[in-house]
């Protein structure tokens, strides 16, 4: 077996062994679920509803005219009880629907289409009809991602789950295998590519021979198994990993005839044509040494992470953990409350014992590099930290601050624990306040 791989990155720990054989499981409803009007890159929707009326689990609640939005709809069947501001995970308010749940769930009643009979005008109007974002966390509307303004020769399905912890996206490869091939297909067909890839680490060599097992007649797919390091499943470590193309700094993968999409959106794609199903849930990974029964769980969105802890045994013996993250250790979000919802792009809810937790102070850059040697993008966080903490965010921008995508190796690496992702995060903060 060839394994392919791409430049610099590190070897983390997996610490996937809490769930990576732990098949998805669904959770008891929460009394009210929170549905934000805003959870993907682009326009916000606005609310559909208003405070009193009844809706069904896939009713649409909230749209926007604009072509980069998606769509949000109910996942549950209830009443709307409110529309007004309510916690995000990425701290801030955003206007959202409360939706108190009915003690009666109807089955939702989805009709059932022949995808050969679909053409291209009507794949690309069912995935934007259903709402669907980029599911690894990046929430950008995948109805304009299918839509490039030049031609494409490759789809690459990222199934490479690179962050330690996270389990869901294996478990789909291997439970959902047909969904998700029939679904990277109907991305292939849409955007007309000569190839079809599944970019897989060896770490999941389940998932690996499940998708082998589904592909052996078909000539333009490819499984291509990875190396097992961090960020594998970052797009332009992908690309250049699995066809051996550099995407240019500050471009885009079509530019390099290339579309990357993750393994729960091409199963959203799958149901949205199949089905004409909206993506109202998810499934999502509940992990780390601070949770009581760590567990792959289906989720409606808008349910708090609070209540998905709860559903999923608690706290690892009663005890408050040090630390909760929405979405990968790496790249996600430290939370302080947990009224939060799950949105389309959450993978996971970690929850870190105090002992896990790296407690140190930050200190000056000592000039050891490393973050220069393991930076996958090519650049000089230090540079950039060092810059941004005075306040010089041109000079943080000059040395390449807009071109980092916050995979966080720089922090790992780092020994004076220099909060460089903050640092670059505060540089773009400041560039689009310009
Ligand atoms: S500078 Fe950005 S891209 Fe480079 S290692 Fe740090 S977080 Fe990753
Ligand atoms: S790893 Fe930390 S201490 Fe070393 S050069 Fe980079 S920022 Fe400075």
């Amino acid at each position: 077996m060839t394994v392919k791989s791409f430049d610099r990155g590190v070897f983390l720990p997996h610490y996937k062994e809490y769930t990576e054989n732990d098949p998805i499981t669904t959770i008891s409803l929460p009394s009210e679920v929170v549905i934000p009007l805003h959870q993907h890159i682009g326009a916000p929707c606005k609310a559909v509803v208003q405070v009193g009326d009844k809706v069904k689990t896939g009713q649409k609640i909230g749209e926007s005219d604009a072509f980069v939005s998606a769509s949000v709809f109910a996942s549950v069947d209830g009443t709307v009880v409110a529309i007004e501001p309510r916690p995000s995970f990425t701290g801030g308010k955003v206007e959202s629907v409360v939706i108190e749940v009915s003690p009666h769930q109807e089955d939702p009643q989805w009709s059932e289409r022949d995808l050969e009979q679909l053409n291209n005008d009507q794949i690309k109007q069912a995935i934007k009809d259903a709402g669907i974002v980029g599911m690894g966390g990046a929430a950008f509307p995948t109805h304009v991602k299918l839509s490039p303004p030049k031609p494409i020769d490759a789809v690459i399905i990222n199934a490479c789950e690179c962050e330690p912890f996270l389990t869901c996206d294996h478990r789909i490869l291997v439970e959902m295998t047909d969904e998700l091939v029939e679904g990277a297909k109907l991305i292939q067909k849409l955007i007309n590519a000569d190839k079809l890839y599944f970019g897989v680490e060896t770490n999941k060599p389940d998932a690996i021979e499940a998708l082998n097992s589904k592909l052996t007649a078909e000539e333009t797919i490819e499984v291509v198994p990875l190396d097992v390091k961090y960020p594998q499943g970052s797009e332009k470590q992908l690309i250049k990993a699995v066809l051996d193309r550099e995407v240019p700094p500050g471009k885009l993968p079509l530019e390099v005839g290339v579309v990357v999409q993750n393994v729960g959106t091409a199963v959203a794609v799958y149901e949205a044509c199949r089905y004409e199903k909206p993506l109202y849930e998810r499934v999502l990974t509940v992990t780390g040494d601070g949770a009581a029964k760590p567990a792959n769980v289906k989720v409606p969105i808008g349910t708090t992470i609070g209540h998905v802890i709860e559903q999923c045994g608690g706290f690892k013996d009663d005890k408050e953990p040090g630390k909760v993250v929405m979405g990968g250790p790496m790249t996600g979000f430290a939370q302080t409350r947990l009224d939060i919802p799950v949105v389309k792009g959450t993978s996971g809810i970690l929850l870190f014992s105090e002992e896990m937790l790296v407690k140190s102070e930050h200190r000056p850059c000592v000039r050891c590099s490393r973050c220069v040697v393991h930076c996958p993008m090519y650049l000089y966080p230090n540079s950039i930290s060092v810059n941004a903490e005075r306040g010089l965010y041109d000079q943080a921008v000059e040395w390449g601050a807009m071109d980092c995508f916050e995979c966080g190796i720089c922090v790992y690496v780092c020994p004076s624990n220099r909060p460089i992702v903050q640092l670059v995060r505060d540089t773009k903060k400041a560039q689009a306040a310009k």
